[in-house]
């Protein structure tokens, strides 16, 4: 129900997924907003990412669902292989497993683009700001005071805002503000994610999780049908190794083959070589896999944190775009039903901290790729002769809808929502 009362001024900081999805939720809630993003123009970084049910759904109620489907690749299945290349465990995933939604692999970039052109069209470019990087953020009982500056550097004029949603990010200033002394937590993994134009890999709409954490991994999904007009598509490739090391990988940057090529220099499968994927990549960036440790509150005063800048998760379940659009809907719903916005900030803490803490620490212990871990210690990493031999279907069914489950999107969940 909407209330007479609403917030006269809504400040979100980072238009990202979760600050333009908030954007679109409370523009479809009749709630004005401003959307403060640093970048000075926004280009299509990073590479794949997949966008599971729930993040779908999340997307459809904001009208985006064609568009997405119109560039993006519907899995089909989910496959797990051991670092042999023998197969461990398939299961159908999105609309072909029963969902009302698919799942979606898509380039990063085409999805946060399509976004950010709807917040540009349905609010008015004149609320969506650009080159606006927020570096500190002051309140007091009359309103909260957002301070910028631009990619020079120079201080912008404050603006001031009943409340202010901080939407900027795994590295966000906000949060920084509430938690000084934070850090990254990081146990030694890192990654590096590329994209390689490749032939259909299996059914050419497969999500493929081939190795395990401890001993090397590949994720492999396409993004891009057709990409050459001659049947090749754009396949997304993440590398994955645990080592005993406090190095970090950089965050974003351009990766070194040479760093974990070896890991991998003997994975020539009948239905995939994956050097020869490695090798021919067009771009390879490189990230740590790292999180945050979840906080015990989210919302002071007229600030709350939302998606990665509330709950920093390993990239392990492909859920950080979902929890971000979740949230997004969360606070726009309560926002747009309770009469003072700085009850429905706390509101929002409520409904939504428990649920995405317990997934980042899922993400940490049983994420979907636990399958992996598992067969690799029942195998010993060696070959088998049948997984049949180690391991029922049924047992890693099971461990696979235990994360839909915590994640929120089990099939049962999405039917009754
Ligand atoms: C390697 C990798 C793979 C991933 N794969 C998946 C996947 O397959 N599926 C999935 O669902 N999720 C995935 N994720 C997670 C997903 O990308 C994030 O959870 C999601 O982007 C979070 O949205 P967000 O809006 O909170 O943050 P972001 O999308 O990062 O947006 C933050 C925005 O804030 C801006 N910003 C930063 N600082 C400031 C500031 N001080 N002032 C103003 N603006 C600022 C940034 O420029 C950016 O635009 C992956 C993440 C990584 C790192």
């Amino acid at each position: 129900m909407h209330q007479q009362h609403k917030p006269s001024k809504i400040a979100v900081v980072g238009g990202g997924i979760a600050g333009l999805g908030f954007a679109l939720a409370l523009h479809q809630r009749g709630i004005a907003c401003d959307v403060y993003e640093a970048v000075a123009e926004v280009r299509a970084l990073g590479v794949g990412i997949t966008l599971l049910p729930h993040a779908v759904r999340e997307l459809a109620a904001l009208g985006v669902q064609d568009q997405l489907e119109a560039v993006a690749i519907e899995n089909l299945e989910s496959v797990f292989f051991n670092r042999h290349g023998q197969f461990i465990y398939r299961e159908p995933r999105g609309r072909h497993d029963g969902y009302a939604f698919p799942e979606l692999g898509i380039h990063r970039g085409k999805l946060h683009r399509i976004l950010f052109d709807e917040a540009v069209r349905r609010l008015g470019a004149a609320h969506i700001h650009t080159d606006h990087r927020c570096v500190a953020v002051e309140q007091d009982a009359d309103g909260a005071t957002v301070q910028f500056a631009d990619s020079t550097g120079a201080r912008r004029p404050p603006v001031k805002a009943d409340v202010v949603i901080a939407c900027d990010g795994v590295h966000s200033a906000i949060r920084r503000q509430f938690y000084p002394d934070e850090e990254m937590a990081f146990a030694g993994i890192n990654t590096w994610r590329g994209v390689t134009r490749h032939r259909p890999i299996l059914t050419g709409k497969s999500y493929l999780r081939v190795g395990s954490i401890d001993t090397g991994k590949m994720v492999i999904y396409p993004i891009v049908d057709n990409i050459d007009g001659q049947g090749l598509q754009l396949i997304n490739w993440m590398a994955e190794i645990k080592r005993d090391t406090r190095t970090m990988n950089d965050w974003n940057q351009a990766g070194n083959v040479a760093d974990f090529a070896d890991i991998f220099h003997d994975w020539r499968f009948p239905w995939l070589d994956v050097p020869a994927l490695i090798a021919n990549a067009e771009q390879i960036l490189e990230y740590p896999m790292v999180d945050k440790d979840p906080v015990p509150r989210w919302t002071f005063g007229r600030v709350t944190l939302m998606g990665d800048a509330a709950h920093p998760m390993y990239p392990r379940g492909s859920n950080g775009a979902a929890q971000g659009l979740i949230d997004a809907r969360t606070l726009a719903e309560q926002l747009a039903n309770q009469a003072d916005p700085l009850a429905a900030l706390k509101a929002y803490e409520t409904l939504r901290l428990a649920p995405t803490a317990r997934i980042v620490q899922t993400n940490r212990s049983v994420p979907p790729d636990f399958i992996n871990i598992k067969v690799d210690h029942l195998s010993g990493g060696k070959p088998f002769r049948h997984i049949d031999d180690l391991i029922s279907q049924a047992e890693l069914r099971a461990i696979s809808d235990n994360y839909k489950r915590i994640a929120g999107f089990s099939l049962d969940t999405l039917k009754a929502s």
